[in-house]
């Protein structure tokens, strides 16, 4: 099956699908996105999706050219066009082509690109034995100078750290905030388990609420594991008794290691099956 590519509301092969070397997005990194998993054809939790792109638009000044009615039509399309039946999406709103300088007011275009094709998953043994982390020297950024809760198209910070990570020989990195706090990892929520109780950090520490965060807090809370969104320091991890992430992509993958140090007794724990578990069903129903 040959992929086509949604560029605001026409579909082009892969080697058409151009955009302006002009657009801002690629100059500045002045955008947003969403990455959003298909299960059984059906776009996961496509509205929330579609509201936290909608807010991050907002936040950046950036209107949408288009309704959220008529992209969740385009997005469902554009899966049917790539036969996705499991699978990943990535959407992106750019401000659009303007003279070379920042202003963003002298971009007039903002373009609309959906691109549907498979996902590239995490080996089976990190989900079956868990993965190592390290914390990044590189902070997440400050909510008063890019506010995490932007999907924005800038994620050096996040790649800064990744980086570092990958260099340690982890394929995830924890960034804490300017506080010292956790806030996440470059591309997962995080979360612990200790007594059997969970616990994440919460909007406040400098996150991006996502989407797999939010359904595996309802899916604890339905299972009647005490759930708490309370700031968190490394010292909770490294006396935690579990520990995950959990992202679109990544799903709820467990972590069981922080800096050298075992978390818990080192192995996946039974919470974090048990949400997984659950996460897993929840995504197919
Ligand atoms: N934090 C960051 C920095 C991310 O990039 C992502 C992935 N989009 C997440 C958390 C997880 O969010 P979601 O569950 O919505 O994919």
């Amino acid at each position: 099956m040959s992929r086509v590519i949604y560029i605001n509301g026409e579909f082009f092969a892969p080697e058409d699908a151009k955009i302006s070397v002009y657009d801002h997005g690629l100059l500045y990194g002045d955008g947003v996105f969403e990455g959003l998993r298909v299960y059984n054809h059906k776009v996961f939790r496509l509205q929330e999706h579609l509201l936290r792109l909608e807010e991050s638009a907002r936040a950046i000044g950036l209107a949408l050219p288009i309704s959220l009615e008529q992209l969740t039509e385009d997005t469902n399309a554009t899966v049917a066009k790539n036969e996705i039946s499991d699978g990943y999406i990535r959407m992106i709103i750019t401000r659009g082509s303007g003279p070379l300088g920042l202003d963003p007011f002298t971009c007039s275009n903002p373009q609309v690109i959906i691109i549907a094709d498979k996902i590239t998953l995490y080996p089976d043994s990190y989900y079956e034995n868990g993965l190592e982390l390290v914390t990044a020297s590189t902070i997440r950024n400050h909510p008063a100078a890019l506010s995490p809760r932007i999907k924005s198209l800038n994620y050096l910070n996040n790649i800064l750290a990744k980086m570092e990570g990958l260099k340690a020989g982890c394929i995830e990195a924890l960034m804490l905030n300017h506080k010292g706090e956790v806030a996440e990892c470059t591309g997962d929520n995080i979360f612990i388990v200790k007594n059997g109780k969970l616990n994440t950090p919460p909007i406040e520490a400098g996150i991006l609420e996502g989407i797999t965060r939010n359904a595996v807090l309802e899916l604890a809370r339905e299972a009647g594991i005490p759930t708490t969104e309370a700031p968190m320091t490394r010292h909770d991890i490294y006396i935690a008794d579990e520990c995950f992430l959990t992202g679109s992509a990544a799903e709820v993958i467990p972590a069981v290691k922080l800096d050298g140090r075992a978390i818990g007794d080192g192995n996946v724990g039974p919470v974090t099956q048990q949400l997984n578990q659950a996460f897993r069903e929840l995504v197919r129903q």
